[in-house]
């Protein structure tokens, strides 16, 4: 299995990449990454856009005869068949660059699941499977229900009291859900198995809901609130370095 790419690695590679000049392990490594990484994705597509605005408005003159006296000899050695090729792959990087433009990234999707499961918990006051500001009854019960074991934290000294847990299922498999509160405001956080590498905080704001996301330790967190974004990510940063 290929080792993980990081954003400064892919940085390196996007150039080449839209030039369609990466070998084909490198080519996927990159798509790879890109697949889960809006940042870098956000990157390719204002490059392809500055190429293209280049392309589209980049003056054309014939070119001068010297010119084309030392183009043409060279373009009749090459086949036919060279010439066409890189005009196919452009067109198959130009389709797969749209893809990538319109297709939401699993953190976006898993943004979705996550505060649409916070919603719902709400909704349907199931909150809780275990009603517990004990985090010695809280993280036991989790045992034997699933197959990674999320740190549980109580933080009630700290203003963020655990309200209990419960099993939630999100992308595709168990996760564990937290519940907090702060003040009058529900803190969902949730607990994903994630093979990603660990990553900082990061926050962002859907539906109403501010949500902020780490990894560590093999597992995807996600805070989902109505909280303001200061004291969420101040309860992110507790559970991430207790
Ligand atoms: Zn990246």
């Amino acid at each position: 299995m290929t080792s993980e790419m990081n954003c400064n690695d892919c940085a390196d590679w996007l150039h080449p990449y839209l030039d369609n000049e990466l070998e084909m392990e490198m080519a996927l490594r990159v798509s790879q990454h890109l697949v889960q990484c809006p940042a870098c994705k956000s990157k390719l597509a204002e490059l392809q856009t500055l190429r293209d605005g280049l392309r589209q408005n980049a003056p054309y003159y014939p070119a001068s005869e010297l010119l084309q006296r030392r183009i043409m000899p060279q373009a009749k050695q090459k086949t036919p068949s060279r010439w066409i090729a890189p005009a196919i792959s452009a067109a198959a990087l130009a389709a797969s660059v749209m893809l990538y433009i319109a297709t939401p990234s699993s953190q976006d999707m898993l943004t979705e699941e996550v505060v649409s499961s916070h919603v719902r918990s709400l909704m349907e006051q199931h909150l809780t499977d275990v009603a517990s500001s004990d985090k010695h009854t809280v993280k036991p019960w989790f045992a034997g229900k699933i197959d990674f074991s999320p740190p549980v934290i109580d933080l009630s000294d700290k203003g963020y009291p655990l309200i209990g847990g419960r099993l939630d299922y999100i992308r595709h498999q168990n996760a564990a859900a937290l519940a907090y509160h702060r003040n009058k405001h529900i803190i969902n956080l949730f607990i994903i198995p994630d093979t990603a590498a660990d990553s900082p905080i990061r926050t962002i704001s859907r539906r109403g809901f501010n949500i902020v996301s780490w990894h560590k330790n093999n597992m995807a967190f996600e805070a989902v609130s109505d909280l303001n974004q200061q004291e969420l990510e101040a309860f992110a940063q507790m559970v991430n370095q207790p």
